[in-house]
């Protein structure tokens, strides 16, 4: 699936998401707010980068590329190596699942998300009558993955991959998706000057790496073409179709919040081992309120198999924190990105599309963290003060975390350089 890179982990999801998926295998890291990552290593080797091509070409040629194919998108071509930087990335610290939110589930991208579903609204019920998938998720998964649009990833496809193909851990796995994204080119899917994205090759409005797109892209627009960059009506419905093959079913929530009772044993929960609903109730889960689950309200049956996730259960290990009983479309969210922070997101901004509300559980920390309008005026109040951090985008980079690092000090408090609601709420005082 779509493969974001955690190397832009700034919690400037659009750029970052994907990547930890197909690429590292175990995708399933919370992108962090580290910067970028920096390269210390020798330059690719160029002439090992030549041999490695003329054996990929060769490989090409039989699969039934052309040589026109070939020649027109790697004549010239060298390999970049940021995009091997960002694979061997290690981002110094875990991001918190509430800073996490907090920037993906923010006011900004509810507001245009319910723009988007009222701008796209006859295009989105054809696409909940073909796919089952109701249009909010849909939805959901595109302001998260590329910020509806606005953010595709600014790298070239066949660079990236060539590049990854030839160098690093992980190269038959990248080889296929170079191949594919030749492919792809060669029929003609998608302007091949617009086969730009990710540094890990996803792309397109919903990030979908070139064999994802390859299984299950969908021509919605009925032009002939699949084209997941130019046409938001293809992209909608490719993702849409994703998740009914993930196991999406028409109809049902992906779950819902719910309370636990002082000491619960939050040890056997997990989003695999589903157990009757039923049976959670009888261990004293309820909703958020305290109030007792009537399934038949929420659609659902007593002996209904749902999973248990506690998803800040590391940090805190007590029956404090937000805590949630899943059903099988929140495993269909989870294969689209293999990390239930991430299937969390989608799913709570899927309801917030709604009309939903907020958590009813606070996470457990006394400094909780902000969206991207918070984010800007920190920027803002950082450059106020002197601080050399470039521009204000709400995306926290490593010139904005050293800012809030030298604050931190300045305010006598240990240096984190983390864009959180007290570092904003200190420097909102006099400077
Ligand atoms: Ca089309």
């Amino acid at each position: 699936m779509g493969i974001a890179s955690i190397a832009l982990a700034l919690l400037a999801p659009d750029a970052m998401l994907p990547a930890a998926r197909a690429a590292s295998g175990s995708s399933a890291k919370v992108p962090t707010g580290a910067a970028a990552a920096v390269d210390t290593r020798p330059p690719a080797d160029p002439a090992q980068f030549a041999r490695c091509l003329d054996r990929l070409e060769s490989t090409a040629l039989s699969r039934g590329i052309s040589s026109a194919t070939w020649a027109a998108r790697l004549d010239g071509v060298e390999p970049d190596r940021g995009v091997l930087a960002s694979l061997d990335f290690q981002p110094e610290f875990r991001t918190p699942i509430w800073d996490y939110l907090a920037a993906l589930v923010d006011s900004d991208r509810i507001e245009d998300g319910r723009a988007m579903l009222a701008e796209h609204g006859q295009t989105l019920e054809a696409i909940e009558r073909r796919f089952g998938v109701d249009p909010a998720t849909v939805v959901a998964v595109w302001g998260v993955e590329s910020n509806y649009g606005r953010n595709f990833g600014k790298l070239s496809l066949v660079r990236s991959l060539a590049t990854l193909s030839c160098f690093g851990r992980r190269q038959s796995f990248f080889q296929e998706e170079f191949l594919t994204v030749l492919r792809i080119a060669q029929e003609g899917h998608v302007e091949p000057e617009r086969l730009v994205g990710s540094w890990a090759g996803a792309f397109g409005h919903t990030q979908f790496m070139p064999s994802t797109f390859m299984s299950t892209a969908v021509d919605f627009d009925g032009d002939g073409r699949r084209d997941i960059v130019g046409s938001i009506p293809d992209a909608l419905a490719s993702t849409a179709n994703f998740l009914r093959r993930a196991g999406w079913r028409r109809g049902e929530s992906w779950g819902f919040e719910v309370g636990l009772p002082e000491g619960f044993n939050t040890s056997v929960t997990s989003r695999r081992s589903k157990r009757p609903l039923s049976e959670w109730m009888s261990r004293g889960v309820t909703l958020p309120g305290g109030q007792a689950i009537d399934p038949a309200a929420l659609g659902l049956r007593p002996q209904t198999r749902v999973g248990l996730i506690v998803p800040a259960m590391r940090e805190v290990r007590s029956a404090r924190a937000p805590a949630f009983l899943v059903l099988p479309n929140f495993d269909a969210i989870y294969s689209y990105n293999a990390a239930e922070s991430y299937a969390l997101a989608i799913a709570h901004l899927a309801d917030r599309l709604r009309g939903g509300s907020a958590f009813h559980a606070d996470w457990p920390t006394d400094d909780p963290g902000i969206g991207r309008a918070e984010r800007r005026e920190l920027q803002t109040l950082l450059l106020l003060r002197g601080h050399d951090i470039g521009e204000v985008d709400g995306l926290i980079g490593s010139r904005s975390r050293a800012a809030i690092a030298d604050e931190e000090e300045r305010l006598g408090w240990p240096r984190s350089g983390r864009a959180g609601r007290r570092i904003l709420e200190a420097l909102r005082g006099p400077a």
